[in-house]
């Protein structure tokens, strides 16, 4: 029997058999848990409605992040099929093309400032606020995804690591919110894998031979081995553990100034 078994698992963020989600949602399925699936706008539901099939489920809701109304909606009809769930994956980001590319100056605007974080950070607060209903005294967990930029300044990832430094504040405000009622709240940083997110970025390719070259374990990671550490995180194995990055990123995060 998986570490899962039992489990009720809502995962955002599928846009292809390369996102982060896939590699969670397969290490889930994998694990026991039941699985339900959302789609950001009609013409990528078929997308979704393979990966529910694929993963053994029938539950596929539309939410897009920007609208209060489908972040509401998209809970009440997920209370239709489940009575209650325990864990929420949120894997969901975006900024303009033109303001992940170049100098941070030369691609910020009010404009862009706005979408990242309402997108990539204010988006995992809102979902948390509306799923409370459903997830309150299950001992569950809500995982979010992050990188490094958030911490360190990167080239090219720009306004996204002001929105990813938000969204790393917004897990440890949400653990200390949510923690009494036995709800967990983490992030995984994740390396730069290849996914259609990842190829808005600027020379993200230079970006992931970088990391090959350098890290600890000289290579990049997988999503395999990202849905792995979510599986852990969102079970009872990690019921210690809330409010906290947990690096899945071949120990990047870990060098200083190395290779002289
Ligand atoms: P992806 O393109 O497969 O997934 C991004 C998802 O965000 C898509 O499913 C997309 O539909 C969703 N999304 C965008 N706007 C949305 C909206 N308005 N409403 C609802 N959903 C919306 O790419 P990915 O790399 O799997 O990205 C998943 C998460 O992982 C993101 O938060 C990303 O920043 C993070 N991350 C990615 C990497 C990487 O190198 N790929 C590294 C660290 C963290």
């Amino acid at each position: 029997m998986g570490f899962l078994h039992g489990k009720r698992a809502l995962v955002t963020g599928i846009l292809s058999q390369r996102s982060i989600a896939w590699g969670i949602a397969n290490a889930m399925h994998r694990e026991g848990a039941q699985l339900a699936f959302t789609y950001v706008e009609e013409k990528l539901k078929d997308r979704v409605d393979e990966a529910a099939t694929a993963f053994g489920s029938n539950i596929v809701l539309k939410c897009d992040v920007t609208k209060d109304a489908e972040i509401e909606g998209l809970f009440t009809d997920l209370g239709k099929h489940w009575d209650g769930f325990d864990i929420l994956i949120h894997s969901i980001g975006f900024a303009p093309r033109e303001a992940l590319a170049g100098e941070f100056l030369d691609g910020l605007t009010r404009e862009n400032f706005a979408i990242a974080h309402d997108i990539s950070s204010y988006s995992l607060a809102a979902m948390a606020k509306a799923a409370r209903p459903l997830m309150k005294g299950r001992g569950g967990s809500i995982l979010t995804l992050t990188y490094l930029g958030a911490e360190r300044a990167l080239a090219n990832y720009n306004v996204m690591g002001l929105a990813k430094a938000s969204l790393e504040a917004n897990v440890r405000y949400l653990a200390y919110n949510l923690g009494p009622e036995g709800t967990r709240v983490n992030a995984i940083s994740a390396g730069p894998i290849k996914t259609l997110a990842a190829s808005g970025i600027a020379n993200f390719r230079k970006m992931l031979d970088h990391v090959e070259e350098n890290a600890p374990l000289r290579r990049s990671v997988t999503i395999e081995e990202v849905g792995n550490a979510a599986a852990f995180l969102c079970s009872d194995l990690a019921s210690g553990i809330t409010g906290e990055v947990t690096y899945v990123d071949a120990g990047y995060n870990t060098l200083g100034m190395t290779g002289i």
